[in-house]
């Protein structure tokens, strides 16, 4: 709902977000991103993530029943890029604060404005005020830089052990504008996981290349316990450039686990339904081939 939602033109309504964003709760999602507390000015789209958030957290729409019991039971995560953000976030009730950190300095630069240095501290410092709510970081072009070319893994590992060092206990590696293949990934999971033992690695994919589903799973099988996806397919980077793709269907990503016998907990049908949904309100296809499937036949299985 905020990587996905957050570069659409047209805004969908705060009620319509609580709704859509309870039905995949119901559907089985344990995390879900809700939004950001970034400037209003910068990110119009997301400005009302407060009042999403008190919406999901008041038990979701107000037909009640299994969704609002699922919805009660979900972590909804906020996005933030400064100590306001994160003052915003825990005032409001989030379940988990996400904060985004390139590897590369030109990324960074153009993302948040501000130095590598300067995000790994803002990012202790939500660490330090959040308590007992977990912090992530999100390593942006953790495999390949629009402005960098190739990022060593030498280099995004110097920056997860930074993070690491300041107590930040989830590291979701990003290859954010979807330039990396499954051994890449597969091998940068493992390596992270081989020094943080203890932390907690997740995985951001975009499809661009089509290789989205075949990353995740190389992610899982290295030992990823969270992989980030968004609904039908939406989103993308604004930095990726020309021929940037969404980011990785969560359909796909689920449809892929459960034919690999992995349980996800999610139902996938429940999750086409919302991505048709989505469609609607958007007014425009999103690019998941499962959501295809689900039109075609009634299942995304
Ligand atoms: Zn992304």
């Amino acid at each position: 709902m905020r990587d996905g939602l957050q570069l659409e033109e047209r805004r969908l309504p705060t009620e319509e977000k609580i709704t859509l964003t309870a039905a995949l709760a119901a559907a089985g999602f344990r995390r879900i991103e809700v939004g950001s507390f970034v400037s209003p000015k910068a990110v119009p789209s997301m400005a009302d993530t407060g009042e999403v958030l008190a919406g999901l957290l008041r038990g979701g729409p107000p037909r009640g029943g299994a969704t609002a019991t699922a919805a009660m039971n979900t972590e909804y995560q906020v996005l933030v890029a400064n100590d306001r953000g994160v003052a915003a976030a825990l005032e409001a009730g989030a379940g988990a604060i996400n904060v985004v950190v390139a590897a590369t300095e030109s990324m960074n630069q153009r993302n948040v404005r501000r130095s590598v240095d300067e995000s790994v501290k803002v990012t202790a410092e939500a660490v330090a005020a959040a308590g007992s709510v977990p912090v992530a970081a999100i390593v942006a072009v953790a495999f390949r830089c629009p402005y960098e070319g190739p990022v060593a893994p030498e280099t995004t590992l110097a920056v997860v052990d930074r993070l690491v060092g300041d107590g930040v206990g989830r590291i979701t590696l990003a290859d954010t504008i979807g330039a990396a293949g499954p051994r890449a990934v597969g091998e940068l999971v493992a390596a992270v996981r081989g020094r943080h033992p203890h932390v907690e690695v997740g995985f951001h994919g975009h499809d661009t290349r089509g290789l989205g589903v075949a990353n995740v799973l190389a992610a899982v099988d290295a030992g990823a316990a969270a992989v980030d996806a968004s609904v039908g397919g939406l989103g993308g980077c604004p930095f990726a450039g020309k021929g940037a793709s969404g980011n990785v269907a969560s359909e796909e990503v689920l449809g892929m686990l459960e034919d690999a016998g992995i349980p996800t907990g999610v139902d996938v049908d429940g999750v086409a339904a919302v991505a048709l949904e989505l469609e609607r309100l958007l007014g425009h296809p999103l690019p998941s081939r499962r959501l295809a499937l689900f039109k075609a036949t009634g299942s995304a299985r």
